[in-house]
């Protein structure tokens, strides 16, 4: 084999979810799009808002030779003002553009911070359920990972989490408005954790950090809201990017933003400066730096995402299904009706409905849906979703 032991092991752990995107295909070019439901990516179906359009356009027609020349590694000076203006209002806090840190998106962000932090064998503590990347963006900078389950309604375990700490332990890793769950963590458990991590660093002689992936926190329902972790714990580093509440993923930008309090603050930010570059992004892209800059608070409308998760979620409770409804997000993580949740999907799949198995993200037992899908596709696969079920009544 040519390709290296590691890639090809990364390659047949993720094997449960190619193999639903090889089945996919294969249904889609046997039966035609319309005819299956595909629930299996977090690819936002709305385009983004107006003012995107008009903002790029306007850009675009005034820009000049110097726009397209290498820029410093956190971003254009102007664009992480504005950033940390909107942050400092929208989280009340103190944050200057010398804090924020434009990057590829949060996956950009997220590996650029891991290699600034992590020596070999460095621990990163992970609740589980979790996004299915981020073993793999801890392992490519030499860290491990230690999962950690959550409780039963997805929050947060501190006595899980407080057992899991260890003398290698360096980085804490949270990610909420929670893919796959869509649940959002309290502020008196994040408060609890941050107790939890200021106590264990003082007693380890070592620091600490909190990382908390917010890509979703504007995608929030009803009287949710997302506690800021700035004013909570001050070893935290925000990791965020436009790919979901401005349905751009494909322009990858997004930001890190590095809480004013932080211990060694000065050293990262340098490392993160030095790490963008040497991993090959440089720079976030010039053009969507500039256009997010002018675009800040904007989002697409989450009333419409709303009115997917009402239909999705009172259609798989006709149903029978047991879930918790997603306070944010555009996921709903339900019960497999049999623990063996990657053969309740191939059962799915007779229906043509396209989901991710719960394994994937280290939820075993459950299965994700991505609503964020036509109202129809909701509509059309919903019977299909009982009759799979009930077959297991
Ligand atoms: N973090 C979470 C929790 C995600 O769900 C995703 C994408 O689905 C990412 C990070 C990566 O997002 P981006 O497109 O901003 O890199």
């Amino acid at each position: 084999m040519s390709i290296s032991v590691k890639i090809d092991k990364i390659i047949s752990q993720s094997s449960p979810i190619r193999k639903m995107f090889a089945e996919g295909a294969r249904l889609k070019a046997l039966h035609g799009e319309e005819s299956v439901f595909d629930f299996s990516l977090g690819n936002p179906n709305m385009p983004p808002p107006q003012k995107f359009n008009q903002v790029l356009k306007e850009i675009v027609d005034s820009c000049d030779l110097t726009d397209h020349s290498y820029l410093p590694q956190a971003g254009y000076p102007e664009v992480c003002q504005s950033v940390a203006e909107f942050i400092s209002q929208e989280q009340d806090v103190d944050i200057t553009e010398k804090e924020i840190f434009m990057t590829c998106g949060a996956a950009g962000a997220l590996n650029v911070i891991l290699k600034a932090l992590l020596d070999p064998g460095d621990e990163v503590l992970i609740p589980t359920p979790c996004f299915v990347e981020y073993r793999f963006y801890a392992e490519n900078h030499d860290g491990s990972v230690i999962f950690v389950p959550t409780r039963p309604d997805f929050s947060l375990d501190l006595n899980a989490m407080a057992a899991a700490i260890s003398k290698k332990t360096k980085v804490v890793l949270l990610n909420s408005p929670n893919n796959p769950t869509g649940q959002i963590y309290s502020e008196e458990s994040l408060l609890g954790l941050a107790t939890l991590l200021s106590n264990k660093s003082k007693h380890l002689g070592r620091t600490l950090y909190l990382i908390c992936d917010e890509p979703y926190r504007k995608i929030v329902y009803g009287e949710a809201n997302v506690p800021s972790i700035f004013n909570l714990f001050k070893n935290s580093i925000i990791v965020t990017s436009y790919s979901k509440d401005l349905s751009i993923p494909g322009e990858r930008i997004g930001f890190a933003a590095v809480n004013p309090k932080a211990e060694f603050k000065d050293d990262l930010i340098a490392a993160m400066n030095v790490t963008h570059r040497i991993l090959g992004f440089v720079n976030a892209p010039a053009l969507m730096q500039r256009v997010v800059g002018c675009l800040q608070g904007l989002s697409v409308d989450i009333a419409v995402y709303q009115r997917k998760r009402d239909l999705i979620c009172s259609g798989l409770a006709d149903a029978g299904y047991d879930f918790l409804a997603p306070a944010g997000t555009f996921y709903l993580f339900p019960k497999a009706p049999i623990k063996d949740d990657v053969r309740f999907v191939s059962e799915l799949q007779k229906e043509r409905i396209l989901v991710v198995p719960g394994s994937g993200f280290n939820g075993a037992g459950y299965f994700r849906i991505a609503f964020c899908v036509d109202d129809k596709t909701i509509e059309k696969a919903l019977p299909g979703f009982k009759r799979a079920l009930a077959r297991f009544r």
